[in-house]
């Protein structure tokens, strides 16, 4: 078992007044899996993500990873289990602005013992379709290109799980199907992905659904994996006649 969650909160402290953001997860995700994880705004997805990913630590409950206790680590042996098993990509990509794509891809290795740093980002641009493209700047890349980028960013160490928070929030309906598409690709060669999306298109895609309400799991069950390239139109986009209509949200 990759992941093993039971009776997770999360509680933040905001002056006098407290956010119950998780009120009792349970969460199992195994090897292989794709998932995503939908529900409104508000409803503890990120939160959810955050604790997953490392980056937060559960207020009371168990999580496992790898089935190594995460709640009792201190904050480097975090970092490290961060940097060594998690690949993250964010909806708004956060590569460096300035800094060519195959720099941005070796980043996460600067920090790890390994050699081969610069053979190792070009095979993740490769894998990610962006071989041609390794010297650009972001500022010089598309949407979906800057997407792709951030994906090789996350699999350049080889983690055990890629975590994607509505990876495809800022995209239009194509590029977003062929951000999809490489999902889909990675996870077939037997990547773990969980993402995040409030978009139902998207989820379908998925093998798996979990919806979330006000901090708890409310369903939990096989998404219909559908194939990107058979994902509709998007019914809104086309209605409404273009991809501005296809809104970007606000990282919610
Ligand atoms: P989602 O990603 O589903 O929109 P979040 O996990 O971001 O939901 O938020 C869940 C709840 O926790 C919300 O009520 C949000 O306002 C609150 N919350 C999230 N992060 C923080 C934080 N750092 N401090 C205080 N409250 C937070
Ligand atoms: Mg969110």
């Amino acid at each position: 078992m990759l992941i093993e969650m039971d009776g997770v909160h999360k509680i933040y402290r905001m002056g006098k007044t407290r956010v119950h953001a998780l009120a009792g997860v349970d969460l199992r995700i195994d090897e292989g899996e794709m998932v995503a994880i939908m529900g409104p705004s508000g409803s503890g997805k990120s939160t959810l993500m955050n604790i997953v990913g490392c980056l937060d630590r559960p207020t009371r409950g168990m999580y496992l990873l790898e089935g190594e206790p995460v709640a009792g680590l201190d904050n480097n042996a975090l970092a490290r289990i961060r940097g060594e098993r998690i690949g993250f990509v964010f909806q708004t990509y956060n590569l460096l602005p300035r800094t060519p794509a195959l720099q941005n891809v070796m980043l996460p290795l600067l920090y790890q013992h390994v050699k081969d740093r610069r053979r190792r980002a070009e095979r993740a641009l490769e894998r990610v379709g962006m071989a041609d493209r390794m010297d650009h700047r972001p500022s010089e890349l598309s949407g979906g290109q800057q997407q792709r980028v951030a994906v090789a960013r996350a699999l350049v160490t080889e983690p055990a799980i890629v975590l994607a928070d509505e990876p495809t929030g800022n995209l239009d309906s194509k590029t977003s199907r062929e951000i999809m598409q490489l999902f889909r690709d990675l996870n077939d060669e037997g990547v773990t992905i969980v993402l995040v999306t409030h978009d139902q298109e998207i989820g379908n895609c998925a093998k798996r659904t979990v919806r979330m309400r006000d901090g708890q799991v409310i369903s939990d069950g096989p998404a219909p994996h559908v194939h990107p390239r058979d994902m509709s139109e998007g019914v809104e986009w086309s209605a409404e006649g273009g991809p501005g209509t296809a809104e970007p949200t606000n990282g919610s």
